[in-house]
Formats: C-alpha cells, structure tokens, sequence
C-alpha cells in the first residue's frame, strides 16, 4: 500500500483575486435588524421565502458570477478531472471550496462575502464575514468569536438565495453541525463535512440525502479505521475509569473540545462521574445547556480535582502544566484515531478509545453509496486511497483539495 497522507481542504494557497469579486457588501434584508445571544447578528430565513430579488446579493447571485480572475486560473486538468468532453464541474477548489458560478463557499478559512460553516469546529470564523449555517452552529461558534454575521435556518426547511434552492440537515458530527442540500437546475448537490451515521447522545445523527453530486471528506477514508461498537468503546472508557479511581489515580481524557467532550460529559456525567473539565470544555457545554443537551455532574476544572473525580481537557492542552501537577493521573485520548497501530504508545498516553465523531471506512462509503450520488468530490482526508476505492466501485470521484497538496500526517 502506498504511503498513507492525509491531507485538508483548508489548506493555504491564495488562487484567487479578491479584488475582482466578493467586492460590495451585498445586503440581505433583514440580515442585520436582530442580535441574539453572544452579538451574533442573525436572521432567521423564513420558509419558502426567497430573498428579494432587488437585493444587491441576489443581483450578484443571478448574474453570471464566475469572476475574469477565475476564468483565467490555471487548472491543472490531473487535479480537477476536467476534460474538454466534460461538464463543468459542480464544485470547485479555487482557495476554498466554491459552488461554480454561485456566490456560495463551503467551510472556506478566507474571507468571502458567504460561507455556509457546516459546524462549529471552525475557528477561521471571520468577523465581518456573513456566514450561512444552522442556528445551534451561530450559538457555538459566536459564544468564543463575539460578533458574526448569519443567515440562519434551523434543519429541513426550504429556503432559497438567488437560483439556488437551500436545505440543511443532520451531520450527526457535532450538535448543530448540517450538511446543505442545494438544488438548482434541476441538479442535486450535497456539501456536508465530517458525517456521523451512528448514534450520538449530543448530535442527531446523518442520514445519506439522496443527490446527484455529493462533497465529502475521506477523514476516515482507509479500511483500516474500523470503529467498534459505541456500546463497546464506552464500556471500555467506563474499565479504564474505573480502573484509575481504584487505584487513587484520576483519569485523564483527551477529547476534542467541541464535540466529542460534550459526548463523553453527557454519558460519563449520566453514569453518576464526576466530571472535572477544561474551561474551554466548560464554556461550549454551557451552550450545550442552554440548547436543551442534559450534562449533568460537571464542574470546570480548577487545578486540584478531588480523589474521585474525571478529568477532561482539549488535545491541544494535553500536556498542560496543570495535568503534570496532578498528584497521581493516567491519561486517555478518545478520538477515531485511537486504531491506528501504537496510537497510545505514539501518543505517549496510557490509552486511547475510538469513540468518533466521524464515520470509519465503511460508514463511509456505505453513507456515500446511500446518496446514490453519481459524481463525489472528496475535500480531504485520505483522498487518495478512498478515491481508488470509490473508482473501483463505479463511482467518478474527483479531488477537491489544493494543488501540492503535501501529506501532513
Ligand atoms: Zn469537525
């Protein structure tokens, strides 16, 4: 087998001139009237209610949008699968992920005048920019950014901008986090992010929309990423605990900060722990109350946990001073990863759960065969490997990531 990369969609890589597009500050009514919690400025899109077609932004959406600094990208045809026979392709990679010919960018890290931000693992969130995602996503996010610009909507309700006819629903990756159908031309089109189709105590969970063209990321894209059963990994999480506690030792765990925390706080905290949790942890779960998602048994964490307490923390934290100081620890990380051969040991951590938030390999492709999608991009991940897996099986996959893309892991 060749050499395992994994690459991102959210690479550097500037392709794109923004001075000839984007340019205006194109107004949607009503965008800017209401403020909810955390200064977002939202407004809620009303059921089959398209946007007035006076508006700047709906102008802009009509016309013709592909701008002369697009036109004149060099496309390197090995990347993008174009051919002169071929149809123009749905979506596009040109510094970001862009619906072709629409004002729409999917999850883009550069300031554009609208993203749809598919959930709230985003931290490139731009003040100024307007985003498009789904209320519970504007809660999240805008919670640690302060001020952000958002059209809203809530899952399954139709809403339409310009030509394109819009529906966001469950990722199952994060509470809140979508995937956007978009219909136009009589075309289906699904964008989504990391998709979950197990059940999860924190998120509903994804189900394949049927579409004709589906943009996906290959996270967990190599048949090695089998996830055991949920019930499992957390009888497993529930031994090592257990385990700790009896022995005078806390229990360390690892998880994603939004996400997988909140997953392991509602279940842990529902078994009766007592959960001890990173102030970054601790301010997203706050969100997560006030959403209507029970954590029960959950303080923040504040340097010495008691004998029988469950510790917490961000990967990024993981070596924090404040875990080195406990007086007797052993640490766990709880991500998909955990797998992968002598991931504990790599990590240097005592163990590791593949508890995920993302499908494993044939969650994957079994989600993305149920789409019964005819053309499928993948936007990162194992790309390479799921591509020829998915190509073997009939399916035309194209490669949505930047140019050079270089491995990073
Ligand atoms: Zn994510």
């Amino acid at each position: 087998m060749a050499a395992r990369k994994r690459t991102s969609g959210q690479e550097p890589g500037e392709l794109f001139d923004r001075r000839s597009y984007g340019r205006g500050g194109a107004s949607v009514p009503g965008a800017r009237g209401r403020r909810t919690r955390g200064s977002a400025a939202t407004a809620t899109i009303p059921e089959d209610d398209p946007l007035d077609d006076s508006s700047s932004l709906a102008k802009e959406m009509l016309a013709p949008a592909r701008p002369a600094s697009l036109r004149s990208e060099p496309v390197d045809p090995r990347q993008v699968g174009l051919f002169e026979t071929e149809p123009l392709r749905e979506f596009e990679y040109v510094g970001g992920i862009h619906l072709t010919d629409s004002v729409l960018w999917c999850d883009c890290d550069r300031r554009r005048d609208l993203v749809f931000l598919s959930h709230a693992h985003a931290d490139f969130i731009g003040k100024h920019r307007r985003i498009l995602a789904t209320d519970k996503t504007v809660r999240i996010l805008t919670h640690a950014t302060g001020k952000v610009d958002a059209l809203t909507s809530p899952y399954r309700r139709r809403f339409t901008l310009g030509p394109l006819s819009l529906e966001m629903h469950p990722a199952g990756h994060v509470l809140g986090s979508a995937q956007i159908l978009i219909e136009r031309g009589g075309r289906r089109l699904v964008y989504t992010s990391d998709v979950n189709t197990r059940p999860s105590a924190t998120a509903e969970k994804a189900k394949p929309l049927e579409c004709d063209v589906l943009s996906v990321p290959a996270t967990y894209g190599l048949p090695l990423y089998r996830f055991p059963p949920r019930e499992e990994v957390i009888v497993s999480i529930r031994q090592f605990i257990d385990e700790c506690l009896n022995d005078g030792a806390n229990p360390v765990l690892i998880a994603e900060r939004v996400g997988l925390s909140q997953e392991l706080m509602r279940v842990l905290g529902e078994a009766g722990y007592k959960l001890r949790v990173h102030g970054s942890i601790y301010e997203v779960a706050k969100v997560y109350r006030e959403l209507g998602i029970s954590l029960p048994n959950a303080r923040r964490f504040g340097g010495t946990p008691a004998r029988d307490e469950v510790v917490i923390f961000p990967p990024v934290l993981r070596k924090h001073a404040a875990i080195r100081k406990l007086r007797k620890s052993r640490t766990a990380m709880v991500t998909g990863r955990a797998v992968e051969p002598g991931f504990a040991v790599q990590q240097r951590v005592d163990a590791a759960f593949p508890l995920a938030d993302a499908c494993d390999y044939e969650d994957l492709k079994r989600f993305i065969k149920g789409t019964g999608a005819a053309e499928v991009y993948l936007t990162g991940g194992f790309v390479e490997e799921l591509s020829a897996d998915l190509r073997a099986e009939g399916v035309r996959v194209f490669s949505l990531v930047p140019p050079k893309q270089l491995a990073l892991f």
